[in-house]
């Protein structure tokens, strides 16, 4: 666990330095030129060392779909998914397995997996998750999807009346599994954190997200949920509650400096200002929000408010990939044809920044993780800069971000553990891991969904499409 890496370029005041740095038992304890070596020399010439980034909103089982459902708004592509699932433990263990190597392997130390409960197994479902984050050594937020309300009251009535059926389960006992599962598998000394994670206001009841907000109070809890995703739910928010879904959670309770909030499209000035006061995070997921036509989340209006945003690739079955190194650049340089004044866009120090102090603040972190600072937690990732898409030299943050980098992560560390060497994933058996995957799966052509042609019809109106 001990280990110093000599000669290894790091970021320093908008420029580099070349340095050593030490880790011992864990944590970052010194960062100067010429440290004496303490444990394992790990040589970092030519080598970029970052903090490791936040994969901040996925969901792991979703892996089992990418590349299956064809180009819908998050509604109708919802009900295709829900076609599609449910999985068994096994497959959730794999997914999430999977999950975390392209995390890793993109620059990503932490995940947040807003994990889809097996209906009836809802307990095993997390603790498969653990087991197989624990196993790979990934720092995991687990936050448990719940829901007290069925799929179509998701979408919009409109002038009609509908009636929905109840959802299968009662919110007292899906409130009563999060207790469970958070007395069994809250454990942050073990890299294992399990948050409170109504799905969103689009299928959640006000007890629903009370009773979240009690336990987050009770046992000290992060909160994680989807926020306006797309305009459906923002008319939706309007029936509701007769304002915006952002002013209803601060009237409950719900925002503060521990939340994070996914998506975040469809914000109006009021909104940004009661993320800032509240000092929520935004969670920016911007291949999800492109591949489903949810719209352009207003960034660096967040940015300019002050509001802490970092990155997400959402589930693998709305993006299609776990690379996050992807979902830096585009949700980067997205906003450049947004924003006329380019002295407003994103710069990739910053990008890097978010997508690390960022994930930190938002998971009320950022005194242990987050950056390269003595006395935090070793979550590092070293980048290979001899690696062909990271040359010729130039600009090794700028590459980073604005190139197309391909396997460039050499070595990754979660709390002073080696999980990646020369590349390669240590923990896990990472054949294993494909020749699983490939034989639990099929070659297949997009198939129709019988929930999709049941709602498109009320969608297509309530949204003006017919
Ligand atoms: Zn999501």
């Amino acid at each position: 666990m001990n280990f110093t890496i000599k000669n290894t370029l790091i970021n320093f005041t908008d420029s580099y330095i070349t340095t050593d740095v030490q880790v011992v038992n864990g944590q970052i304890t010194a960062i100067a030129p010429n440290l004496e070596i303490i444990g394992t020399e790990i040589n970092g010439e030519n080598k970029l060392l970052l903090p490791g980034f936040f994969n901040a909103h996925t969901h792991s089982s979703e892996m089992w779909q990418r590349g299956a459902i064809p180009p819908l708004p998050l509604e109708l592509w919802l009900s295709h998914l829900y076609d599609l699932t449910p999985l068994d433990t096994e497959q959730v263990y794999l997914s999430a397995l999977g999950t975390a190597v392209e995390t890793l392997l993109s620059g990503g130390t932490s995940v947040v997996d807003h994990l889809v409960l097996i209906p009836g197994q809802e307990l095993e479902t997390i603790a498969t998750a653990v087991r197989a984050y624990q196993e790979i050594g990934i720092r995991a937020f687990i936050a448990p999807l719940i829901q007290d309300e069925s799929l179509s009251a998701g979408i919009p009535n409109g002038k009609i009346d509908l009636n929905h059926e109840p959802y299968f389960r009662s919110t007292s006992e899906t409130l009563a599994i999060i207790e469970t599962a958070i007395k069994q598998f809250h454990h942050p000394e073990a890299g294992i954190n399990i948050l409170v994670a109504p799905t969103g206001i689009q299928l959640c009841s006000d007890d629903l997200f009370t009773g979240c907000i009690a336990l987050s109070n009770k046992y000290n809890l992060c909160r994680h949920s989807h926020l306006l995703e797309t305009k459906a739910q923002e008319k939706l928010a309007e029936e509701k509650y007769g304002c915006s879904a952002v002013q209803h959670l601060q009237e409950i309770g719900f925002l503060n400096n521990y939340t994070t909030l996914a998506h975040c499209v469809w914000l109006k000035e009021t909104d940004i200002n009661i993320l800032a006061q509240t000092q929520s995070t935004v969670v920016h997921n911007p291949l999800s929000n492109l591949r489903l036509g949810s719209g352009i989340a207003p960034i660096i209006k967040y940015l300019q408010a002050g509001v802490n945003v970092t990155f997400g690739c959402d589930g693998a079955s709305s993006n299609d990939s776990q690379d996050l190194l992807e979902a830096i650049k585009i949700g980067s340089i997205l906003h450049n044809v947004t924003e006329p004044d380019y002295q407003n866009w994103i710069t990739p120090r910053q990008a890097i920044e978010m997508a690390s102090l960022g994930g930190a603040k938002g998971l009320n972190l950022e005194n242990e993780l987050g950056s390269l600072t003595v006395g935090k937690k070793a979550d590092l990732v070293l980048y290979d800069l001899n690696n062909l898409s990271l040359l010729p030299r130039t600009d090794p943050i700028g590459l980073l971000v604005l190139g197309r980098p391909v396997n460039v992560v050499n070595s990754a560390w979660v709390n002073g553990k080696k999980i990646i060497n020369n590349g390669q994933i240590t923990t896990i058996n990472i054949d294993e891991l494909k020749q699983e995957l490939f034989n639990r799966s099929h070659w297949e052509t997009q198939q129709e969904s019988v929930n999709v042609a049941n709602l498109a019809p009320h969608y297509r109106q309530v949204m003006g499409l017919n």
